[in-house]
C-alpha cells in the first residue's frame, strides 16, 4: 500500500540529498514524453559554481567512445536516491538518467515550470540564487504532489552580456544557434574539430564544456564562487529554498559530509 507523501517532504529530502534547487511541476504540455503513470516530475538543480562541473570526461568502453560529466553524474546519483524512496513509499518512480534525458523531458522547460528560474536571452534557465550556472536532473513518480507555480518576475536583465561573451555568434535576438554553440553534445565534425583546437583540456581524458555566456551572466555572479570544503559561508539553510518549500531537518545536507 502507498504510503503518505507530500510534495515538501519530497522537496525537503532532495535538499538533505544534496541538490541546491527543487521544485515540482506536472508532466503536461510541450517538452514532456514520459510515460502515462507519472503523475508528477520533481525537477532537481544543482549550482556549478566552480567550471570544474563542467568539464567533460571521456572513456572507451567495450570499443565505444562514452562520455560524461560531473554534475550529470551527481544528479542522477540524487535522482536515483529520491526515486528509490519513492518507490518504497508505493510510487513506482523513476531518475532521469542522462542517456534518456533529451527523449523523456525538457529539462529546461520542466525546470522554469517548476519555478527554479525564467528563460534568460542566454537561452537558459536563470535562477534567482545561482544565475544560469545551474544543471538539472529529474525524478519522474507516480505520486500526485502539489505543483510549484513557474516565477511571476522576469529577472533576466536583458542585458545582453551573454551575446557578447560567446565567441561564435551563437546567441542573439533569435535565440540560440545550435549548429554554432560550441557546447554542442553531438557536434558536426567542423564544431568538434573547433572544440579541440580552443576549449582547455586539463588532460587527455577531459575537456571543458563552453561555460563563456553563463559565466559572463550577472545575475546570481555574487554566489558564484568556487565551494571549498569547509570554507561555506555563515548561512542559514533555508537561505536557498525556494518559495513556499519548508526548512530542511538539521543534519548532513549529503552522505559523507563531515566524515573526512
Ligand atoms: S555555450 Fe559557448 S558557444 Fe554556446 S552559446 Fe554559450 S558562449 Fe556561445
Ligand atoms: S547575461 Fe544578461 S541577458 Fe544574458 S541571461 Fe544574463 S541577465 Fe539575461
Amino acid at each position: 500500500m502507498a504510503a503518505q507523501v507530500d510534495a515538501a517532504g519530497v522537496k525537503r529530502l532532495a535538499l538533505r540529498f544534496g541538490c541546491d534547487l527543487v521544485g515540482i511541476t506536472l508532466p503536461q504540455g510541450e517538452g514532456f514524453h514520459l510515460p502515462e503513470w507519472a503523475r508528477s516530475v520533481v525537477v532537481l538543480g544543482q549550482a556549478t559554481l566552480d567550471e570544474a562541473w563542467d568539464y567533460t570526461l571521456y572513456m572507451l568502453y567495450r570499443g565505444r567512445s562514452l562520455w560524461s560529466k560531473p554534475v550529470y553524474e551527481r544528479l542522477m546519483a540524487i535522482a536515483g536516491r529520491l526515486a528509490l524512496v519513492l518507490e518504497q513509499a508505493g510510487f513506482h518512480s523513476e531518475p532521469l538518467t542522462f542517456e534518456d534525458s533529451a527523449s523523456l523531458l525538457d529539462l529546461r522547460r520542466a525546470a522554469a515550470q517548476a519555478g527554479l528560474g525564467v528563460y534568460g536571452l542566454n537561452s537558459l534557465v536563470v535562477t534567482r540564487e545561482y544565475g544560469p550556472r545551474v544543471r538539472f536532473g529529474a525524478v519522474y513518480t507516480a505520486a500526485p504532489l502539489e505543483p510549484d507555480a513557474p516565477l511571476r518576475a522576469y529577472y533576466c536583465s536583458s542585458c545582453t552580456i551573454c551575446w557578447g561573451a560567446c565567441p561564435d555568434a551563437a546567441l542573439g535576438p533569435n535565440g540560440l544557434d545550435r549548429a554554432r554553440c560550441r557546447a554542442e553534445f553531438d557536434p558536426t565534425p567542423q564544431l568538434a574539430r573547433l572544440q579541440e583546437r580552443e576549449e582547455k583540456r586539463p588532460s587527455p581524458a577531459a575537456r571543458l564544456q563552453c561555460i563563456r555566456c553563463m559565466q559572463a551572466c550577472p545575475i546570481g555572479k555574487k554566489v558564484g564562487r568556487p565551494y571549498v570544503p569547509g570554507l561555506e559561508p555563515n548561512l542559514p539553510p533555508e537561505t536557498f529554498l525556494p518559495d513556499g518549500a519548508e526548512k530542511p531537518a538539521a543534519g548532513p545536507s549529503h552522505p559523507g559530509e563531515g566524515e573526512e
